[in-house]
């Protein structure tokens, strides 16, 4: 295989059915990189896509050179097609973008003039969403004011996965292979000088959102488990609550019954006080399951993910 020269940008989109949005994408892009006149390749990862992307991207790969397919064995989601995009990627900075043209190709040069100004990790800011629901955008919202407020890095607020990062930070982020990953998280993880561009967030050109609530679920927790011990530690705080409130409660009940009274009798407080405690010892099991299942998975140390066809990946490590 002749090997392949850095340019100076590497364009990475994680692809899952989005058939009618490819060509559409490829067209912007190409449209974009040639008014800015820098040398570019357009990383079109293929997760595990069956309604035909699949064809559509081999067949863009072998009519424009930019174009480098790498195509999954399966579906391994979004963050992990992400982190393929960074593996096989050469250029000097890298911007990783929606496949489904909600994050507009055209702030591609905004993102690059400021990367020249000197910033590492220049992120797109959503100033304004359109076409997604109000349940979307509202959870959306809660999702990220929890990150900020528990985790210990600092996530910019309203940021996707639309962003760019310098060749040094994409070497850093190449280094953690963590399973369950959360990039946003990663990418503010490795510090540098990082910056925000406002943009307009479009509504999908076609197709339906790949993120349904469960999916969106599974990344908060991944967020939230990768990035912070809070959840283990709530248990502590209610044991110490509920240990606090029996050691006030006692001296009470005791003086009651001494002065005569015949105070919490009957089964249905006993009850009350016993589900409440099981509950609160079953959610605590329940999050150290998260932690634990997440421990035994990354010791299993599996490749990330799988690849049918790819171009010749930079470097040997993983
Ligand atoms: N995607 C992917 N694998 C998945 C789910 C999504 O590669 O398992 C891609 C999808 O094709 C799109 C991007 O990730 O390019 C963002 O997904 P989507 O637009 O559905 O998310 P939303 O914008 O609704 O949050
Ligand atoms: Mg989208």
């Amino acid at each position: 295989m002749p090997q392949r020269h850095p340019p100076t940008l590497s364009i990475i989109a994680p692809i899952y059915n989005e058939r009618e949005n490819l060509s559409e994408l490829h067209r912007r892009v190409g449209k974009v990189m040639k008014s800015t006149g820098d040398s570019w390749e357009l990383l079109l990862v293929d997760d595990g896509s069956t309604d035909g992307s699949t064809e559509v991207i081999l067949a863009l790969g072998k009519s424009d050179k930019h174009v480098l397919p790498v195509i999954f064995a399966r579906n391994f989601g979004h963050q992990v097609a992400v982190t393929a995009g960074l593996d096989y990627s050469l250029g000097q900075a890298v911007v990783v973008i929606d496949a489904d043209l909600q994050d507009p190709p055209e702030l591609i040069p905004d993102l690059v003039a400021r990367w020249r100004e000197g910033y590492e990790v220049v992120y797109a800011v959503r100033a304004e969403r359109e076409g997604e629901t109000w349940f979307k955008k509202a959870t959306a919202a809660l999702f990220y004011r929890l990150i900020s407020r528990i985790t210990d890095v600092k996530i910019p607020l309203d940021t996707g996965d639309f962003r760019l990062l310098d060749r040094k930070v994409v070497d850093a982020i190449k280094q953690m292979r963590e399973r369950h990953r959360f990039l946003r998280g990663m990418a503010a993880w490795v510090g540098f000088r990082q910056v925000g561009v406002p943009y307009r967030r479009a509504a999908r050109t076609a197709g339906a959102t790949k993120y349904p609530f469960r999916k969106m679920l599974r990344l908060a927790i991944t967020a939230v488990t990768g990035f912070s011990y809070f959840p283990l530690q709530i248990a502590t705080y209610l044991g110490f609550l509920s240990a606090g409130l029996s050691a006030l409660a006692i001296p009470i009940v005791i003086a009651l019954r001494l002065a005569g009274h015949q105070a919490f009798l009957g089964q249905a407080t006993t009850l009350i006080a016993v589900l409440f405690l099981g509950g609160v010892q079953l959610i605590s099991l329940g999050i150290m399951g998260e932690y634990v299942g997440r421990l035994y998975d990354e010791a299993k140390a599996r490749p990330l993910y799988v690849v049918r066809q790819a171009p010749e990946r930079p470097g040997t490590d993983d």
